[in-house]
This record gives C-alpha cells, sequence and structure tokens, in this order.
C-alpha cells in the first residue's frame, strides 16, 4: 500500500538548556512520519519541493531516515525551505515566528511533471490540508485540483484535514471556499472542532455534521482534543469512539498530525475505522507526553511493539 502525503515541511529552530537546536516539521510531512513509524509495511511518501541548499538536503538525509520514500520531493535549484522559529517565554506560553513566504513548496506544482503526476495514481490514499492549500502558489490550484480529481478517478482515495492556520490566509471567507472544495472532493475527512468554531462559530460536532451532511464521504472522523472522536460512515451512521484523556500533556504540537497519519495507516491496513480511532489516539496521547512535533524514535516504537493484539 502507497500513501502520499502533500505539503511543505520546515526547519526548526528552538532554543533547549541555553542551545539553538534544529529539527524538521510540517503537518503533513509529521503525519509520514507517524504513518511509517507505525506502519513500517506501508510505502510513506512526502510530495512536495525543497532546495538544494545545504539545509534542505539535511532535511531529506532527515525524512530518508524517517523511511519516507522521497520520488516525489523535488529540489528547486533557487528556492529554500522554509524555516520557523519557536520562542518560549516564561510563563512557558509557546510562540512562533515563520519565514516561509518563498518556500520551495509553494511551487510544487510546477515541478511535478505530467508523468510523475500519472505516476501518482499508483497511490492508494494521498492526504492534504488546508496548510497544504494556503501553501501552494494561488495560480497552480487549478492544477492541484485537476491532479486530485485525476487521483480520486483513478481509484486514489482521498484524506483532508482543515488544520487552519489563519495567518497563512486573507480571511475567513478565503479559507473556507477552498475548504468546501476540498471536501467536496475528500473520501476521508478528518476535521477538528476547534477549526470549525473559528471558522463556521460551531460549538458542536452535530453542528459540523449538519454541515458536512451533504458531502459524500466513505469516512468522516471529527477530532475534539481530549474528547472523544466522532465517526459518520458512508450511510451517514455516526458514533463516538472514547479514549482515556492525557492529564500530563507537554507539547500539543502535531497531535492531529499523529492522529491523521496512524488513523489512515490503520485504515489502509484493513482495521475497522474504531479501532483505527483508538490506535490513533493512543499514538497522539503519547505523542503530546513528549515534546517536539515529531517525538524520539526510540521511545515511539516501544510504544508501537506494545500494541495489545486486541489493538492490532
Ligand atoms: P489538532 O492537533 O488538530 O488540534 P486535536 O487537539 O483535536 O487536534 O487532537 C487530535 C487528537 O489527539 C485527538 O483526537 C486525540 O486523539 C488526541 N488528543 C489531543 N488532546 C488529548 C488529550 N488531552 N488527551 C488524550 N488525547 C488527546
Amino acid at each position: 500500500m502507497r500513501v502520499g502525503f502533500i505539503g511543505e515541511c520546515m526547519a526548526e529552530l528552538k532554543q533547549v538548556d541555553g542551545l539553538l537546536q534544529e529539527g524538521f516539521a510540517g503537518d503533513t510531512f509529521n503525519s509520514a512520519v507517524y504513518l511509517k513509524r507505525t506502519f513500517p509495511a506501508l510505502e510513506s511518501y512526502f510530495i512536495s519541493a525543497i532546495g538544494s541548499d545545504p539545509l534542505s538536503k539535511e532535511m531529506l538525509e532527515f525524512t530518508r531516515g524517517e523511511s519516507i520514500n522521497t520520488r516525489f520531493l523535488y529540489a528547486h535549484p533557487d528556492k529554500h525551505i522554509g524555516l520557523y522559529k519557536i520562542y518560549t517565554d516564561a510563563c512557558g506560553e509557546r510562540s512562533f515566528t515563520y519565514w516561509r513566504n518563498d518556500s520551495a513548496a509553494k511551487g510544487l506544482m510546477s515541478l511535478l511533471n505530467e508523468s510523475d503526476a500519472a505516476s501518482l495514481t499508483a497511490m492508494d490514499m494521498v492526504l492534504f490540508s488546508g496548510i497544504s492549500l494556503a501553501v501552494l502558489n494561488r495560480e497552480d490550484l487549478n492544477k492541484f485540483w485537476r491532479l486530485l480529481g485525476k487521483l480520486k478517478d483513478s481509484g486514489t482515495q482521498i484524506g483532508f484535514d482543515m488544520n487552519h492556520r489563519p495567518a497563512l490566509w486573507k480571511g475567513r471567507n478565503d479559507a473556507k471556499a477552498l475548504y468546501e472544495k476540498a471536501f467536496e472532493v475528500a473520501d476521508i475527512a478528518l476535521p477538528g472542532l476547534e477549526d470549525f468554531n473559528f471558522l463556521y462559530g460551531f460549538e458542536s460536532v452535530e453542528e459540523i455534521v449538519s454541515f458536512l451532511a451533504p458531502f459524500s464521504f466513505k469516512l468522516l472522523v471529527i477530532k475534539n482534543g481530549s474528547r472523544a472522536v466522532t465517526l459518520v460512515d458512508a450511510e451517514g451512521e455516526v458514533s463516538e469512539v472514547g479514549f482515556t484523556p492525557v492529564k500530563n500533556v507537554v507539547d500539543t504540537t502535531s497531535a492531529g498530525d499523529a492522529f491523521n497519519g496512524v488513523f489512515l495507516g490503520a485504515y489502509l491496513s484493513g482495521e475497522k475505522p474504531e479501532s483505527c480511532v483508538k490506535k490513533a489516539a493512543q499514538c497522539a496521547g503519547f505523542v503530546i507526553q513528549h515534546p517536539g512535533a515529531i517525538v524520539d524514535k526510540a521511545s515511539y516504537s516501544d510504544l508501537v511493539s506494545s500494541f495489545s493484539p486486541s489493538l492490532a
């Protein structure tokens, strides 16, 4: 099984014990990592663009170190990868400053030729997000929608999570118009209540379920932080899957990304949606008890090997 993750990975800088530490992260990239770490038998592809500079090459090495396939990770001759720095104030509150407005990932669609676009139809699933949409050059969006349409026609399932980042959009309406287009193409939608609250003012999962009822998903998966995940199947049947909330939360960055990667991996491995949610929630719950978007590999692999046969 092949799963493609479309988006942007950036270099991450943060102070740790007075030293500047470098890492790499980005929403769909994080999902690609967690899918591969949890389901090594699946092939995880990161579909994006980087530069040809040393920092981009480090990112490429990091990606390969996670056993992610880089066949569709293009190297732009002049552009660079985006960068962000995490600042933590005296109260432990984190803030982020980004340098990504001219990143290589924006130009993905002009680097992806017809023959590679045809090869992408071999994917069983591709995941993209609101961040992927916001990052792509505006003039390339039609080409992007055409690509998704072609993949869908060829049988590739399309996954979508809004992952709304207000700073990347001109305004709410701009984002909402594109998200609604994305919901039209998505087979599996994995939105969070928080995004719907910010964009549409919805306060309950029920409001999201009715709003999304006109779209035809194979599966709708609604995340709601530490509260139960809601599933809606293709017939409109609604169910809730609960899990134990984590009390000692260290860093919630990438909870939803880890959830998405593990959910899709489990789904493609043939697990029932309820079991996919349980596994995804367990992994996301683990990730938020550790610092950083991509947690230490060794401890994560202990988690994966600890899965009981009843969860597998
Ligand atoms: P996002 O990162 O997209 O905002 P959420 O905050 O909804 O996503 O979290 C995604 C998933 O991470 C949840 O569905 C849940 O499985 C897990 N999660 C988040 N917060 C907690 C928590 N406090 N305890 C346990 N699991 C959590």
